[in-house]
């Protein structure tokens, strides 16, 4: 188990847990330094921050963008922001209505397949907080359409399939100096995810580097030690630091959990050494 995790959700975004709730579990599996970094909403931030308060814990207050980068969607964490920051909550209000606008046209697509209701649905179950995809898979397996959250991105929400809308998201650019104004580190979440050819990648990580990204999360929840070492050899060739967090979604996951990630080598700059959390 690693005392850090940085990239956890709550029910502000797609999570089952309350931040109480992560906070506690956190604690219970031994993180010392903990962040949630809920999507396009820091909304968890507060009652988090006090809960780890109680235990002792070393809380970061983060968030996870959503971002459009050649067509595709990426995700940048910003870790150690300010949350009352006017411009990223300006950027995150107007992902959030993406997000809403999404919904409906991701509704549309499931009425074309004879699934009613779907956005109508969705919305309630998200309980007023951000709308997404995993709302949707939720939604189509509590109403039998599928058997498992797998089965309804691959049949339905995923890239690709009959229901899939991209999403308007932030420019690459514009997220990290979002997060920048916030005073906060970004970080490029679960690089092995977006399947990049390395010279995309390599692209990739000049341009983040050069609109003033800081690091790159090279440990994530049950990946590879070969793409761990992989993406260390990246952030140091590029410079950058590394950062590590389980994306922790809840206890439906039981092989995800918090702090529970792959050992990082020696020689590499975590990003809780410029935090003073080491
Ligand atoms: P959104 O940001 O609304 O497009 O939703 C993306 C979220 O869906 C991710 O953050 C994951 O939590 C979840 N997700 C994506 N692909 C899958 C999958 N194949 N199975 C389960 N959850 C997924
Ligand atoms: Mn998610
Ligand atoms: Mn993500
Ligand atoms: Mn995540």
């Amino acid at each position: 188990m690693s005392a850090y995790d940085l990239h956890t959700h709550t029910i502000h975004s797609d999570g089952t847990l309350t931040p109480a709730e992560l906070v506690a579990r956190a604690h219970a599996n031994g993180v010392k330094v903990l962040a949630l970094t809920d999507h396009d909403v820091t909304d968890g931030l507060t009652e988090a921050r006090a809960a780890a308060g109680a235990l002792g814990m070393r809380f970061i207050p983060g968030v996870e963008i959503s971002v459009t980068w050649e067509r595709q969607t990426l995700h940048v964490v910003g870790l150690n922001i300010d949350p009352n920051d006017a411009i990223l909550q300006q950027g995150l209000s107007r992902l959030r209505e993406s997000r809403m606008q999404r919904a409906q046209e991701i509704g549309a697509k499931l009425q074309k397949k004879n699934i009613a209701d779907a956005f109508v649905y969705t919305r309630a179950l998200a309980g007023g907080r951000v709308v997404s995809r995993t709302h949707f898979a939720r939604f189509l397996v509590m109403q039998g359409y599928v058997t498992s959250m797998a089965q309804a991105f691959k049949d339905y929400l995923g890239r690709g399939r009959v229901a899939h809308v991209s999403g308007q998201w932030a420019r690459l650019d514009e997220a990290v100096a979002w997060i920048r104004s916030a005073v906060g580190i970004a970080v490029i979440a679960h690089p092995a995810r977006y399947r990049l050819t390395s010279g995309k990648m390599r692209r990739l990580l000049d341009e983040f580097r050069a609109c003033g990204g800081g690091a790159i999360e090279v440990a994530t929840a049950s990946q590879p030690a070969s793409e761990t070492e992989h993406l260390s050899r990246l952030a140091t060739n590029f410079g950058l630091m590394v950062s590590a967090g389980s994306d922790y979604h809840g206890p439906e996951k039981p092989w995800v959990d918090l702090g529970k990630l792959p050992v990082l080598a020696p020689g590499l700059i975590p990003v809780w050494s410029t935090l003073g959390a080491n």
